[in-house]
Order: structure tokens, then sequence, then C-alpha cells
């Protein structure tokens, strides 16, 4: 049997010349008396390949004359340096096996364009699409990159819970988990009685590993999650998902400052990386008519210089001084709103911007206290064009201090009495931040719509397939 190989391989000058299998699905067929042409794609690399056919091949009549688009079939033959321009191979069919057939009155993929909105309607086929192909790739290799980043640092790999019982507060809102009879659940003096339920107290879908994250980096110093994260906040836009994938690294020792610095230099890593890897993706996304032009450049300069850092305080003077009549009128204590953040990051700076020293009002429980006693030492990474990827702090290691916040905030204290152990127990300074990988990808793939860099996007309406 001949070697099956991927195209990705014989673009990249991996496979030898001569006798080789591929399979893959048809993009378009062209054929004529003499000769018959079929662009092959099996979704590893942006180009395809080239089959030529003799129409004098054994079975061209019930096979190669019925294929068009989307059709799935399996070649082996000759792979040769292409006499023809426009591509570096081709490849000469000597035996071809219709895999599979397309209907082109009913296959609903043809070889023209299709917009985006349609293409999140049929999501099943949507990775056989150029775009979709080119994204889930970016995807699989930003991946492969965060946790080489982290690996070569020395940090550890960890899981968090999915299933929490702990709410990391002011997260965002929560899907319930029960196994109670939602038509007829228990009840105690009109209440939910759930120490009947599965875990005998209410539990939901994790908005954040941190708080666990942060036991474990109390244990062995430097860890990181990916996983998924799930928030039920209404809000039809196009950053948020009801289910996406966080990062979350997690420092013992580390005070605002490391942290900001591990931030920017993962972002940069990353989207580095990614560059180098995937080059001929990030081209071919680069040059869709969504994304602005010099997109590579931009993401190169990023690499190449420091995040602006902004106090808040200063931050709010210059949204005060802009000139601008934003929507929500701009004062000291306001939670920036996108709007806020879209002039830094795409008007006053022209590029990534960190903002840190946020008024405590506006933050978790857990950010540290500043000397101030306004202000807490949280850190937001903003990014042209999107606004927030990264949110982040240093952690409140101070007992008194933490419990003084959690009742201040009228939080249940009990509940937190896991928490408030770390630090009545061998506390020491640390500090973490969660980066939103879909808006990561976003931001390297120039996608403007965050349902179109996750293969089965879910949001308030839609959970399908
Ligand atoms: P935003 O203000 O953009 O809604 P947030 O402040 O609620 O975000 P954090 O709780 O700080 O978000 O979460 C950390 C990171 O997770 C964010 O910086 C962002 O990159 C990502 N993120 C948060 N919510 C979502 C969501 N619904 N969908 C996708 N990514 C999200
Ligand atoms: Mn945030």
């Amino acid at each position: 049997m001949a070697k099956f190989v991927t195209i990705r391989d014989v673009n990249d000058d991996k496979v030898a010349l001569g006798h080789l299998e591929l399979g893959g699905w048809v993009k378009t067929h062209r054929q004529s008396k003499r000769v018959s042409f079929i662009e092959l794609t099996d979704g590893t690399a942006v180009a395809g390949l080239q089959l030529v056919i003799d129409p004098t091949l054994a079975g061209y009549a019930e096979n190669v004359s019925k294929v068009q688009t989307g059709a799935s079939i399996r070649v082996s033959g000759e792979l040769i340096v292409s006499p023809g321009k426009g591509q570096k191979y081709e490849f000469q069919v000597k035996s071809f096996d219709l895999v599979g057939e397309a209907d082109p009155e009913q296959f609903p993929l043809q070889k023209k364009a299709h917009s985006l909105e349609f293409l999140r309607e049929v999501l099943h086929l949507r990775p056989r699409t150029s775009t979709m192909g080119a994204v889930l790739r970016v995807r699989s290799a930003a991946a492969f990159a965060v946790h080489r980043f982290f690996q070569e640092r020395g940090f550890f790999y960890l899981n968090t819970p999915i299933i929490s019982t702990s709410d990391c507060e002011g997260a965002g809102e929560m899907f319930h988990v029960s196994t109670l009879d939602p038509e007829n659940p228990p009840r105690v003096n009109g209440k939910i009685d759930y120490s009947q339920d599965f875990f005998k107290e209410p539990a939901s879908l994790t908005v954040s590993g941190q708080l666990e994250g942060e036991v474990c980096a109390m244990g062995i110093s430097k860890i990181y999650t990916f996983g998924p994260t799930f928030r039920a906040e209404n809000s039809n836009t196009t950053r948020h998902l009801a289910e996406f994938w966080m990062i979350e690294p997690e420092m013992a020792f580390y005070e605002l400052e490391d942290n900001m610095e591990l931030a920017q230099d993962f972002v940069q890593g990353v989207i580095k990386e990614v560059l180098s890897t995937c080059s001929k993706e990030i081209e071919f996304l680069a040059s869709q008519e969504w994304v602005q032009p010099g997109h590579i450049d931009n993401l190169q300069a990023v690499c190449e210089s420091k995040f602006t850092r902004l106090d808040y305080t200063d931050a709010i003077t210059i949204l005060e001084k802009s000139g601008k009549s934003f929507e929500y009128p701009v004062s000291w204590g306001i939670d920036l709103q996108s709007e806020h953040e879209r002039f830094l990051t795409d008007e006053h700076v022209k590029g990534p911007v960190t903002v840190v020293n946020y008024p405590k009002d506006i933050k978790a429980f857990y950010m540290r206290l500043n000397e101030d006693g306004k202000t807490v030492r949280a850190m937001d990474v903003l990014v042209p064009r999107l606004g927030e990827i990264i949110g982040g702090s240093q952690r409140e290691e101070r007992y008194d201090v933490l419990l003084a916040k959690i009742r201040a905030m009228g939080l249940d204290e009990a509940a937190y009495w896991w928490y408030l152990e770390l630090r009545k127990f061998g506390t020491v300074p640390h500090a973490g931040f969660g980066l939103g990988f879909e808006r990561l990808l976003m931001y390297m793939t120039g996608m403007q719509n965050i349902r179109d860099v996750m293969p089965f996007p879910r949001f308030p309406g839609f959970a399908k397939f």
C-alpha cells in the first residue's frame, strides 16, 4: 500500500515525491474531454492539492465524472513538481475511489463564499470551510503554545473542578447543577431543600477556577489551569459566550508587578508562536474582508513592545479630557465600559494597555487592598478592537484584611472558611490572572465574533449540535 499523507505535509515539503495515497473533500472539479482537475482539501492546510486525472482512468465514468464540490474521495498516484503555474506540486491520479457523494442540489456549502452568519446555522459542516479550518488549526496551535509557555517556566498544569459549590464572587451568573426534579423539587418552608440534592448543597458550573487555583499555588508554587468556564450572562455580544475556555495561572510570591510582566510575556509568547507555526493560516485569515489592513504587522508590533501601563485614576483623567461624549459618563469610581476601553486602546495608546489599581468597590473581595484604602491591586489587559482579554490581581494575603472585606461586602464568611485558612496558615503574597482563550483567538485571527472561534458556540438561546 502507498503511504497515506496529509496535504499539509505535502505543502510543507515533508513528503518525498513519488507514489502516495491521499483522502479528502473536493473543493472544485473542472472537467474537460482531455483532462479532469480536482482541487482537493483534507482540512490540514490552507492550500489544497491539485489532482490531475486522465479520462482514460479505469472507472472514470462511474466515479470521477460524478464528483462535485463536497464529495469525499480517496486517491493514489504520483506526487510531482507541477509544470503549471500557481502551485508547487500536483498529483497524478492512478486510482480513484469515490467514498461519499455530495448532491449539489442538497449540499448546503457550495463553491461561493458563505456568510459567517449562515455558517453558524450549519455548524456540522462549518469545519469544511477554509475559514473555519484555518481557525480550528490556529486554535489547536494556540492551545499547544499555552501549555508550552507555562511548562517551560516551571508551572504545573492542573484541573480545577467544573462542578463547583464555591462561588468565585462577582465573576458572573451561574448555571445550576442539580438532579432534583425541576417540576417538583422538595421544599422546606417554601424553599428548595438542597439537602436532598445530589451534592446536598447548591452546585453550579464553574465561573472561574481561581479560588481552587490559589489553593494549589499555596502548595506547589506556580500553577495554571486551562479549562471550560461557564457564565449564564444574558449578554448577546460579539465577545461573550456561555461556555468558553479560560487559562488561569496563579503564582506564590508574585506581586502585581510580576503578574503584569507574566501576562505580557504570555500574550506575546503565544502570538509569536502562532505567527510562526500557523503563518499560512494567519495570512489567509488576515486577507478576509472583515479584517483590518495591517493585521499581521500589528500583531508583530504587539510582540515587540511593552504594553502601556495606566493607573485606573490616570485612565479616568485621560477619558475625562478626551473631549468625547461617551454613552456612559466618566467619573472616578465607574467600571470601564467597552467604549472607554476602546478609546484607551484604539485611539489613545493604539495598542494593548494594562490598567491597574481599580477602585475597590467595583472589584472582587479577594483583590489586595492598596495603602490608600480606596484601590485594589487589580489589573486588566485591554487590546484594540476587543477590550479586556485578561483580568487579574494580586490577592489579599492578610487574614484580617480579607476577613474584614468579606464582612464589609456582606458575603457569607462561613462559606469561605477554607479560603481564609490559606491566610491563617503559612500565608504568602500571591497573584494570578484569567485569560479568555477565545478572546485571544479573536485577537490573533481577526475574527469579529467570538462565535466564530469556537467550533460549537453556546450563547443565549443557542446550544445546538
Ligand atoms: P467582561 O467584562 O469582558 O465581561 P469579565 O470582567 O466578566 O469580562 P473576568 O471575570 O475578569 O471577565 O474573566 C477573565 C477573562 O475571561 C476575561 O478577561 C475575558 O477574557 C474572559 N471572559 C470573561 N467572560 C467571558 C465570556 N462570557 N465569554 C468569553 N470570554 C470571557
Ligand atoms: Mn475582568
